[in-house]
């Protein structure tokens, strides 16, 4: 008896339109400036990167935008060694979430610069910008992070931010 098919092609594409509010629309736009901006919460003092438009822990709005460095530290990761349709980059590469120096949510984003089996938690990585007249109101205004070749930042200044 012939095995009935259970598995089979489906290509399935999902193309949406979003509002990005008004916070959102700030730290957009500050990336097309080469600089990221964030907003804090009246509540606790966090600073979120992008703006959420609320605190989600104390259900408030977010107060003025506050200016992040471009510096920070990777508090995990990934590492990728699935072939994406929309990356074109050699496999193994990675992945992780970025503290921004001021910010106190990570940020995700691609790092570059070092082989993968040296990424560790706490590495120092900086931004590395589009040139100025080709960024676009988008996070690949940053075209990666790269490690700053400071010292690793201990796992006590990080722990409460993974
Ligand atoms: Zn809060």
């Amino acid at each position: 008896m012939k095995e009935k098919p259970r598995v089979f092609p489906a290509p399935v594409r999902l193309e949406y339109r979003a509002s990005a509010g008004r916070g959102l629309s700030r730290f957009l736009a500050s990336l097309m400036e080469g600089r990221i901006v964030g907003q804090r919460c009246p509540l606790c003092a966090k600073v979120y990167v992008p703006s959420r438009g609320a605190c989600p822990s104390c259900g408030v709005a977010l107060g003025g935008d506050v200016a992040v460095s471009d510096t920070g530290t990777l508090v995990s990761f990934c590492i990728v060694n699935i072939p994406l349709a929309d990356r074109s980059l050699p496999l193994p590469y990675v992945y992780g979430s970025v503290l921004l120096d001021g910010a106190d949510i990570p940020f995700p984003h691609l790092l570059q610069g070092l082989p993968v089996e040296e990424v560790r938690m706490g590495l120092r990585v900086r931004a590395e910008w589009v040139p100025g007249g080709e960024r676009t109101p988008s996070l690949e205004s940053i075209r990666c992070f790269r490690p700053t070749g400071e010292p690793d930042a201990p796992f006590e200044d990080y722990q409460e931010h993974l």
